[in-house]
């Protein structure tokens, strides 16, 4: 089996090109007659390599210097409760705005370390929306606010970031970081688990305000700590050295694909040929979601009869296009259009919606 087009919401499609030079150097990276992965994080290779990957995302998302750029690990679900930690003392206040099941469960996990105030929510209409922003209610003394930009699995995204005040906006970006332009200075704080658009699962991309580093937070061991991983390179324990690898590769091939402003017009055009040719289906093909609210990286559609999903997605393996299938919260199909998905997957998959239509009407 050759290589298919792949809509996986996660761990994702990398780049190909990635993948051909991680094969290519996986004997003998770097003329060191060894594979990356079995090397120190504390030789010269390795730290030079791992400086390089800092420097290329710095300069693809124009990274301050008073931020700090950590490679963590233990998923984007560990930093839901180890944000709380660092960034709140006992009794602080948290806003957290809810706008799918990613952000849901990154309040209910900092529920433990901070009080949180769910601002506003858009639960009850399903999430097909995002909750209106002269809706939310900011509590005065919170001591950050916290979003998600794109849930992933209801399919919904903020194309504008909201205006907060001075209170440190903390983003959960695991599905929509690097996915085009960015202005780093309007966050506090970003994380990303790195397995959609950055490289392979157990490595999460921080990028910190540095004063935000100074809070003392909780009594806490230091590996908790972020300030502690900002002060050893994030080596303060051994890194995940093939994934910060990886990530420098993907960075290195998002830099040759012309940078963020190209990489964000590509991803434009693929959901919109996704979106047109869902809308223009006559009601076959369904995405739900408001579509001021609508996500560029995962769609989310039903087909009219959901009796023939089964057909759906074993004909659509069958011709090359892998993972179509829903999430099992809300059944039916997604597709997931993230950096490394090119264009022709999305006509792949259009020109198979289209035919699936003449066959089964
Ligand atoms: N946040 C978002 C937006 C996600 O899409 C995911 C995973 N799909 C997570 C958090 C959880 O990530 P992890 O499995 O790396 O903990």
């Amino acid at each position: 089996m050759g290589r298919v087009w792949n809509f996986s919401a996660g761990p994702a499609a990398l780049p190909q090109a990635v993948l051909e030079q991680a094969q290519r150097e996986l004997l003998d990276w770097n003329g060191s007659g060894a594979s990356v992965m079995e090397q120190s994080h504390r030789g010269k290779r390795f730290i030079a390599m791992a400086e390089r990957a800092e420097a290329d995302l710095r300069e693809l998302l124009d990274v301050p210097d008073d931020y700090a750029v950590l490679f963590l690990q233990g998923g984007a679900t560990q930093h839901f409760a180890q944000i709380p930690m660092n960034l709140a003392s006992p009794g602080d206040a948290a806003d957290y705005i809810v706008s799918g099941h990613w952000s849901e469960k990154a309040a209910s996990e900092a529920a433990s370390y901070a009080r949180v105030n769910v601002a506003a929510s858009s639960k009850a209409g399903a999430y097909l929306h995002l909750p209106a922003r002269d809706g939310w209610q900011l509590d005065p003394a919170a001591v950050y606010v916290h979003y998600t930009p794109n849930e992933t699995i209801h399919g919904v995204e903020f194309h504008d970031v909201p205006e907060v005040g001075a209170v440190p906006l903390v983003a959960d970006m695991s599905s929509n970081i690097l996915a085009g332009p960015l202005d780093v200075r309007r966050f506090g704080l970003i994380y990303a688990g790195a397995q959609k658009n950055i490289g392979p699962s157990g490595l999460v991309l921080m990028i910190v305000r540095r004063d935000l580093l100074a809070r003392p937070g909780r009594p806490m061991a230091r590996i908790f700590r972020y300030a502690e991983h900002a002060a050893a390179g994030s080596m303060l324990n051994t890194p995940n050295t093939f994934g910060w690898y990886l990530a420098g590769l993907t960075f290195q091939w998002l830099k040759g694909q012309g940078g963020l402003a190209a990489i964000g017009e590509r991803n434009r055009a693929k959901a919109a040929l996704l979106y047109d040719a869902i809308d223009g289906s006559g009601g076959y093909y369904r995405n739900p979601v408001e579509p001021s609210s609508r996500s560029r990286m995962n769609v989310p559609f039903t087909l009219h009869d959901g009796s023939l999903d089964a057909e759906f997605l074993a004909e659509s393996e069958a011709a090359g296009l892998l993972a179509l299938k829903g999430h099992k919260a809300l059944g039916g199909m997604r597709a997931s259009l993230y950096n490394a998905v090119p264009l022709a997957a999305v006509e792949a998959l259009v020109a198979f919606m289209a035919d699936f239509v003449r066959r089964h009407g």
